[in-house]
């Protein structure tokens, strides 16, 4: 282990801290691509400090570049493939209102810092000390920098899943999980409700109107009442648009699902229900549209070597992480569905996801940039390892 060494460089909280810091003063929600570039601008400048050979293409349909970030390793051939991504749900303004960056006590506030700015950070600092304490990775590392997966990914799927496929091992920093990395994800579904209604005058002539608005929120009841809290199956909607003027019966109404589903059988299942969605109220046409996927991310075997090797490096470093399977999606449920192995919740430990509570604790932040980097040190080859 290089910490062990009397070369090896310190790890620094504060240090840690100020390129987190960086990366979160710039407000990268995923619909606004040159928020999200210029943190992949400040990402790449950090791969080039540290060797890396740089790609940046198109995210496509209006969404913000794909960085990929490659460091050789003592050998070639697959290597390891640190997976994240770099947009937020924080709308622009965030940071200047409901969230500012602040530290109090152990907890460090800000959007995006715990999901998952953070857990990008730290893995470049933890390749960063790897190299400056004259050790080299056993396996080429790869980094990828996502600009869109706060809605599912829909077209950087195809590259992540192309570029998991030539690596070993898939780290994912994202969120720790009330401080323990994760070994499978739920599936997690998407759909677009469209409701057509039928024109009036909301003040002279209600009767002749039908409302999209109100044939929506009956929708609604229904889709989230499919929720089994002990099945582990959710449906929540996440975003309502409709009406134009309070005096006009609302002929549109657009809402956006998303399904949390544990097993197979739960995607069938819930997709059928809701492909089958039938007006409540007549005269009025309800349309269902089915949006990114993210597949089931079970434990395989491979994901449980790779959580063994990640706990007895973590033990050496002073703390037991622990592991479970959850529900929130990440790209790591790509990979982990491939049968590739892959390890998530990497990042620091905190709280308050997607919420304007979001943080990480300073306390975590070293500890999980030294098993990043034992990751990335040491992993080998699976065969090299029999
Ligand atoms: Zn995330």
């Amino acid at each position: 282990m290089s910490h062990a060494r009397p070369n090896a460089p310190e790890y620094d909280a504060d240090d840690i801290l100020e390129g987190i810091r960086d990366w979160v003063f710039i407000e990268s929600p995923t619909d606004f691509p040159e928020g999200v570039n210029r943190v992949m601008d400040l990402a790449e400048r950090e791969m080039v400090s540290l060797g890396a050979a740089i790609e940046r293409e198109p995210g496509g349909e209006g969404y913000a570049d794909l960085l990929t970030a490659r460091v050789p390793g003592a050998s070639e051939g697959p290597g390891i493939l640190v997976l994240g991504h770099l947009d937020t749900v924080h709308t622009v303004g965030t940071l200047a209102r409901e969230l500012p960056f602040r530290r109090e006590g152990d907890r460090v506030y800000g959007p995006g810092i715990y999901d998952m700015k953070g857990g990008m950070y730290s893995a470049c600092y933890a390749l960063k000390q790897v190299l400056r304490a004259g050790n080299t990775p056993k396996l080429p590392v790869t980094f990828m920098f996502v600009p869109n997966e706060e809605v599912g990914s829909p077209t950087t799927r195809g590259r992540i899943e192309a570029e998991a496929k030539r690596h070993h091992y898939v780290l994912v920093p994202e969120p720790a999980k009330e401080g323990r990395l994760v070994t499978g994800r739920h599936a997690i579904a998407r759909f677009r409700i469209r409701v057509r209604g039928r024109p009036s005058h909301a003040g002279s002539t209600l009767a002749r109107g039908r409302s999209a608005i109100r044939e929506m929120a009956e929708q609604i009841v229904a889709i989230e009442g499919m929720t089994d809290h002990e099945a582990g199956v959710t449906l929540s909607v996440g975003i309502v648009h409709g009406g134009t003027f309070v005096n006009v019966v609302p002929i549109d109404c657009e809402a956006e699902v998303l399904a949390v589903l544990p097993t197979p059988e739960d995607i069938e299942r819930i997709g059928a229900a809701m492909m089958a969605l039938e007006p409540i109220n007549p005269d009025v046409a309800v349309a269902v549209e089915a949006g990114p996927l993210r597949p089931v991310f079970s434990p395989h075997a491979g994901v449980m070597d790779l959580y063994a090797r990640a706990e007895a490096i973590a033990r050496e470093i002073g703390f037991s992480p622990g592991h479970g399977s959850f529900g929130g999606g990440s790209d790591g449920n790509f990979t982990g569905a491939l049968g590739l192995a892959t390890l998530d919740g990497l990042g620091p430990c905190g709280d308050g996801a997607h919420t304007h509570d979001e943080h990480v604790l300073y306390s975590s932040l070293v500890p999980r940039a030294r098993l990043l980097a034992g990751l990335l040190e040491t992993l080998e080859a699976p065969e090299a390892r029999a």
